[in-house]
């Protein structure tokens, strides 16, 4: 039997990220994945700005190596395109020129980020990394847990757990009795795509809001050689009540949308279109319990508007492996003790968290959205605006509320009429 303070169920970019930050605090730690790396994982493979960010924070030599890694392609801001087809470029920053401090986003296929973050683990001595074995059993002890695969031939007592086993967790329904809420939770899918038309030159992802998948949408991430990342997200609640079927609502739109077909005319899919599922944080729940916390998926913690999840996850990372070298150092593990956990978590996320539940609330008027697109196309201040809301949450605070259109609508009014 394994013994160890801390034991990370799963190694995406949760667990990974909070063993690298425990590494790095000196903390020891056994990560168990299920799988072994590389391996996929369903997912837009999109990466903001935040994880460049949360990795130079544990240590600068990661993200400048994150940086230099050939499988990333730089992207320089969102494309949106409203449901009445109109589209608009916003660069995450204005008048951008690609220097290397500028603000920009990636896309890298997730069997390859993932593997990164692997990779930079099996680095520090302070892991012990356990591949292809699945956690399935949570005893609890009087000084912590007894975990163990279906086998029983895996067995790991620690101090402490910290559940970072995605969407599907076990450990958060059966521990923490979190359960899927269709309200507060998206199905999505996605697929490779070579040879898409058009896609912009500086890699711009793109947001199409097709009134048929409100409140979500379809997405195209540019990937590096001449693919992308293809998929669409609908809020669940929506999806069961639409009996939607969602490859047949992507595959008619790259056939039929009459922005679409034409660019995906002569492209071609690469394997198969797979799903998955992505639990928001639209909710608030309590994300830690008497010696364990839930980071990442484990926790619902996805942005409800744009489906970001792994800035999320890493950023919860770092504050559990934060808060574990607090337990160990006063050797209390207690659910009070964790409370901290949550209260940073909410104190760091929860204001874009709540902004972005009005937003996901909003979009469901394909109107507000239209008349944001006619009036941003033809107004360069309002364009401005709109890139700085990736990085400031006050404003984004604004564009969650409805006086925000209305002041729009009446600016717009009082134009045509004068
Ligand atoms: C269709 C789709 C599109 C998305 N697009 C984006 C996007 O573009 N950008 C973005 O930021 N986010 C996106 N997300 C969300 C993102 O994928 C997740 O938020 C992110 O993967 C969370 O990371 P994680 O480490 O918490 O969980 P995961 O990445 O799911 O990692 C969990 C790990 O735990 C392991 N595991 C599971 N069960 C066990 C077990 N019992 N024992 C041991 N190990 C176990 C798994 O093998 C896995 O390696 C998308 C999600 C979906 C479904």
């Amino acid at each position: 039997m394994l013994e160890t303070k801390v034991c990370i169920l799963g190694a995406g970019p949760a667990g990974a990220t909070t063993a690298l930050q425990l590494a790095y605090m000196g903390i020891s730690c056994v990560v168990v994945d299920k799988a072994v790396f590389p391996r996929d994982k369903v997912c837009g493979d999109g990466l903001s700005g935040k994880v460049l960010t949360l990795l130079s924070r544990i240590d600068k030599g990661i993200a400048e190596r994150l940086q230099a890694y050939v499988f990333k392609e730089d992207s320089w801001g969102v494309t949106f395109v409203a449901v009445n087809r109109m589209s608009m470029n916003i660069p995450y920053k204005p008048g951008y020129q690609k220097l290397p401090d500028e603000p920009r986003g990636f896309v890298c296929k997730r069997i390859h980020f993932d593997n990164f973050l692997v990779e930079e683990l099996k680095r520090c001595p302070q892991v012990q990394l356990i591949e292809g074995k699945a956690v399935t059993k949570y005893e609890r002890l009087p000084d912590g847990y007894l975990l163990a695969d279906v086998s029983g031939a895996l067995q790991i007592k620690t101090k402490l757990v910290i559940a970072a086993n995605g969407a599907h967790s076990g450990f958060t329904k059966e521990v923490a009795k979190i359960h899927m809420e269709p309200a507060h939770y998206v199905a999505g899918i996605r697929a490779y795509y070579s040879g898409i038309k058009g896609l912009h030159p500086d890699n711009l992802i793109e947001l199409h809001f097709l009134k048929n998948v409100l409140p979500g949408y379809f997405w195209i991430f540019p990937l590096p050689n001449g693919e992308a990342n293809v998929g669409i997200g609908m809020l669940s609640e929506v999806a069961r009540k639409r009996k939607a079927n969602l490859k047949e609502l992507l595959l008619d739109a790259v056939q039929h949308d009459e922005v679409l077909k034409e660019r995906f005319k002569d492209a071609t899919l690469l394997g198969n279109i797979d799903g998955y599922g992505l639990p928001l944080g639209s909710k608030k729940r309590r994300l830690s319990g008497e010696r364990y916390m839930l980071v990442g998926d484990a926790g619902f913690l996805i942005d409800p508007f744009t489906g970001e999840g792994i800035g999320n996850a890493m950023y919860t990372a770092r504050m559990a492996a934060q808060q574990a070298a607090a337990c160990i150092a006063a050797n209390d593990y207690s659910a009070t003790a964790m409370l901290a956990y949550d209260a940073e978590v909410y104190r760091v996320l929860g204001p874009e968290l709540k902004m972005s539940t009005r937003l996901q609330k909003l979009i469901r008027f394909p109107w507000l959205f239209n008349m944001l697109m006619r009036l941003s196309a033809r107004n360069k201040e309002l364009q401005d605006l709109l890139s700085c809301m990736f990085h400031e949450v006050d404003l984004r605070k604004k564009l969650a509320k409805p006086q925000f259109y209305l002041r729009l609508l009446f600016v717009r009014r009082s134009t045509v009429t004068r």
